[in-house]
Order: C-alpha cells, then sequence, then structure tokens
C-alpha cells in the first residue's frame, strides 16, 4: 500500500511521466501509454497540457545554468501540441520507467526503449520520465493536485504481483 503521495522507495511507487510535444505530434500518445499499461504499470493520473512557461521553467529548475534551457522551455511550452501528463504507479515504476523510456541522447537509447525506437534528437526526445522518488514526488506535485491523482485498484492485482 502507499505510504505516501509518491510511494514506498523500492516498493510500490509512483512516477512522473510526460509525452512532449513532438511525441503528441508524432502520434505517440497510444504507444507509451501502451507500453507502461501492458508491463503491469497502473495509470493513475492523466491529462493535455499546455504548460505555463513557471511550469515548465520549474519542472527543468535542475537545468537553469545549461545552454539547451530556453530552447528546452519553449518546445515544452510552444502550445504547437500540449503534453500528456501522466503519473503512472506499481512496482519499481520509477527505475523501470526510466528503462522503458531509454537514455536521454536517443543516439544512446537501447533499441526496445521508446527514444530507441523513435527518436534521434536530444532536444527531441519525445518523454520525459522522473529519474529518482525525490524528483518523482516533486514533479507529481508540481502537475497535479492532490484530487487528480486517483487511487484505484485493479481486480486482477493477484494476477500481477505476487508476495511470494
Ligand atoms: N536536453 C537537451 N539537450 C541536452 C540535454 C538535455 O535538449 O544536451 C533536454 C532533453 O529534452 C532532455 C531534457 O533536456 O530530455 C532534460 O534533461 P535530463 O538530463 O534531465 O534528461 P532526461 O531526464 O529527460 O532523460
Ligand atoms: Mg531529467
Amino acid at each position: 500500500p502507499l505510504k505516501t503521495a509518491a510511494g514506498v522507495k523500492g516498493g510500490v511507487e509512483r512516477t512522473f511521466i510526460a509525452i512532449k510535444p513532438d511525441g503528441v505530434q508524432r502520434g505517440m500518445i497510444s504507444e507509451v501509454i501502451h507500453r507502461f499499461e501492458r508491463k503491469g504499470y497502473k495509470l493513475v493520473a492523466i491529462k493535455a497540457i499546455v504548460p505555463p512557461k513557471a511550469l515548465a521553467e520549474e519542472h527543468y529548475g535542475d537545468l537553469k545554468a545549461r545552454p539547451f534551457y530556453p530552447g528546452l522551455v519553449s518546445y515544452m511550452t510552444s502550445g504547437k501540441a500540449p503534453v500528456i501528463a501522466m503519473v503512472w504507479e506499481g512496482v519499481d515504476v520509477i527505475r523501470q520507467g526510466r528503462r522503458i523510456i531509454g537514455a536521454t541522447n536517443p543516439l544512446d537509447a537501447e533499441p526496445g526503449s521508446i527514444r530507441g525506437d523513435y527518436t534521434i534528437s536530444v532536444g527531441r526526445n519525445a518523454i520525459h520520465g522522473s529519474d529518482s522518488f525525490e524528483s518523482a514526488t516533486i514533479e507529481i506535485g508540481l502537475w497535479f493536485k492532490p484530487e487528480e491523482v486517483y487511487n484505484w485498484q485493479f481486480a486482477h492485482a493477484e494476477w500481477i504481483e505476487s508476495k511470494n
């Protein structure tokens, strides 16, 4: 069971996953959802949003000093397509989500990962995933109000998670 909004590190966790505007333009919404859903993860929040500049800046706040930061913020906020913001829940979903997404630079991303299969440019790598328990907690809080995140149980949970 979840003990905090973002879960228990190493156990059942929640992570923030976002399909960026290039991923939306390229018709990747269903593909991204499919990969998380088929693995056994649970979608507990989703919305389409053009992030206000302040939200994009805060989301990428740790990269403020980097030369690509202004371009990164304008890419996220252009409104040429929305961002599909999601929270996914499940065992080890933060780390596994990063594996499903693949390396930041698509040219280093393994075939079979989303970035590895669909993208070739670090500045257009289609998807975001929280990189740690701490950033997942912060990012979920930035993008979603508590009432936008749903607690619900799989009717078939015993077929996905075993205690033994
Ligand atoms: N980024 C970029 N150029 C770079 C590094 C990063 O445009 O040289 C962008 C890219 O969209 C990346 C995002 O900044 O996904 C955040 O960078 P981070 O290092 O956090 O990578 P991520 O966590 O997305 O894999
Ligand atoms: Mg990151």
